[in-house]
């Protein structure tokens, strides 16, 4: 068992990296999360980080390409973390 690196709660970990991509067509404002993360802290930056880059992350023609590359990347580590266990396990 490790501490999760976001809330700190005793559970099962995992090494995860999240990006996030913010495009204004010349300027790009790119940001990641990573860490050792349960699974609920997984969740919650998967939809936080990929939520944004969905709205914010196309207004560039690089912008754009980093994007699909984020999204992908980030849906392919969460489904990654969908065998972890729970942090709360009703024991
Ligand atoms: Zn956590």
């Amino acid at each position: 068992m490790m501490h999760c690196q976001s809330c700190g709660s005793r559970a099962e970990t995992r090494n995860v990296t999240f990006n996030q991509n913010i495009g204004l067509l010349v300027i790009r404002f790119p940001s990641v999360v990573q860490g050792y993360l349960c699974k609920r802290c997984v969740h919650h930056y998967f939809w936080k980080m990929t939520g944004i880059s969905l709205v914010l992350g196309w207004w560039g023609i690089i912008s754009f390409i980093t994007n699909v590359i984020f999204i992908a990347g980030n849906v392919g580590t969460y489904l990654g973390c969908m065998t972890m266990s729970n942090s709360s396990r009703g024991r």
